[in-house]
């Protein structure tokens, strides 16, 4: 350990101007041209040969042992998000690393740099594939949506399109670290995983007439809103509790003259659930609530629904190898592991479904996560705690003829047998539903 921290150290210029250099051009999902500019800079700079996107951010590059073994995937998150209220926003960009990414991708980078060493490959079988993913947060759902209007990309979030367009090809294992508060001290944390979701835009049209005068000509969407809300929330007590079923929604516009029957309710919102059957099961008795409500007012209603993460289910054998590379970094006492499972989400699920994967956490954060009160007073320290952590993680899975890796392959069950049939399922979530029809004398509902 002491020698590979020897080795990270050299490196801590490399480290300090990344992570200063993306926290200053912080830049949100699909538009990190800076940022990924940069990175790639600094990754031909140490010689390695990318694979990259032409018409999106987000690339990666890989070393091979030259020797037989599986292929592990070390990945960063490119994009920061919107907080206004933080006071270091970029006043250019309005976006602000407050959920760490900068700290990912300088990690990432030092791990690169170590690994690129001559001689440093010589325990280890099987290759190393760094992966910088974009576009992780789900903010601007609506830029995105006209990227895949436009046929450029075909998911919101980035680790779906990366695997699409074919990055995790040939990955046997998947490794991210995450920044987190974890108190004064704790270096690491492990949970069991969280959420994955089904967004949802909801456009509900009535029909306008004066309120006072003759509100019986119209029909009044936001009272349609507002019962399609009420119908999902009679939903709950069937949702079991192990499939931790979460629906919450906003209304973006709600009318515009008090004086005027609203004809047009747009609301957005979030389906979650722990496991994708679940997920998709909610997702329908969802939808039919939301259907039949609005028709029962004789409104009409148009679903759009996107994929958005599936649920991260953190491989149990590979928490314990990460779990042991906790102890060798920080000591028994330096690290947590439960099983905690959160109700929020991160497209590290979708690489779950098909890959052993694990997204651990390293300490450094004050603050919250997406808070006006983030901030990281140490960032190097962050870096270089998760930089240790996945070089010994990595030569742990990797050393000794791979054979810790080859073991978490071995047993690891995937929720989709192939990327195939991960793509089909994810496809067939999106889509746009038009299912009530106002007609002589009723409504038609096809459903
Ligand atoms: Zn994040």
């Amino acid at each position: 350990m002491k020698e590979l921290l020897d080795k990270l150290l050299k490196y801590s210029s490399v480290i300090e101007k990344a992570e200063r250099y993306l926290w200053k051009n912080a830049e949100v999902g699909y538009k990190e041209i800076k940022s990924n500019d940069f990175m790639k800079k600094e990754f031909i700079s140490l010689g390695y040969t990318l694979r990259e996107n032409q018409d999106i951010t987000g690339f990666s590059a890989e070393l091979d042992t030259g020797k037989e073994g599986p292929t592990l995937a070390l990945l960063a998150e490119l994009d920061a998000l919107y907080c206004d209220s933080h006071p270091e926003t970029n006043k250019e960009t309005g976006a602000v690393h407050a959920c760490g990414h900068n700290i990912q991708c300088a990690s990432l980078l030092s791990v690169a740099c170590v690994l690129s060493e001559k001689d440093a490959l010589d325990k280890l079988s099987g290759k190393i594939r760094f992966i910088v993913v974009p576009a992780e947060e789900g903010v601007e759902i609506s830029f995105r949506n006209e990227l895949i209007k436009k046929g450029v990309i075909s998911f919101t979030s980035g680790k779906p399109e990366m695997i699409k367009r074919g990055f995790f090809d040939g990955v046997d294992i998947a490794v991210m670290m995450h920044l987190m508060n974890l108190g004064e001290d704790v270096r690491f944390y492990i949970d069991g995983g969280s959420n994955g979701n089904i967004r949802k835009k909801i456009v509900i049209t009535g029909k306008a007439s004066h309120a006072g005068e003759a509100p019986q000509d119209g029909v009044n969407a936001l009272n349609a809103a507002s019962l399609a809300i009420s119908a999902t929330n009679y939903l709950r007590e069937t949702f079991r509790e192990n499939d931790v079923v979460r629906f919450h929604s906003i209304i973006t516009s709600g009318g515009s003259s008090v004086n005027v029957v609203p004809d047009k309710i747009v609301i957005e919102s979030y389906v979650r659930a722990e496991n994708s059957k679940a997920l998709l099961e909610a997702n329908e008795r969802i939808n039919r609530a939301i259907i039949c409500a609005v028709a029962s007012l004789g409104a009409t209603v148009e679903i759009t629904d996107l994929p958005g993460s599936e649920p991260l289910h953190n491989d149990k054998n590979l928490v314990d190898a990460l779990e042991d590379a906790f102890k060798v970094v920080a000591g028994e006492k330096g690290y947590r592991r439960d099983n905690v499972w959160k109700g929020s989400c991160t497209d590290m699920g979708d690489v779950s479904t098909i890959i052993p994967s694990v997204h651990g956490y390293v300490g450094g954060l004050k603050g919250k996560l997406h808070g006006k009160d983030y901030v990281v007073e140490k960032p190097l320290n962050s870096c270089l705690d998760s930089a240790l952590c996945q070089l010994v993680l990595t030569f742990d899975l990797l050393g000794n003829g791979a054979e810790r890796a080859r073991k978490i392959i071995k047993e690891f069950k995937p929720v989709y047998p192939t990327i195939k049939e991960y793509i089909q399922t994810k496809e067939s979530v999106n889509r746009v539903i038009d299912a009530v029809k106002i007609i002589d004398n009723g409504v038609e509902i096809k459903y």
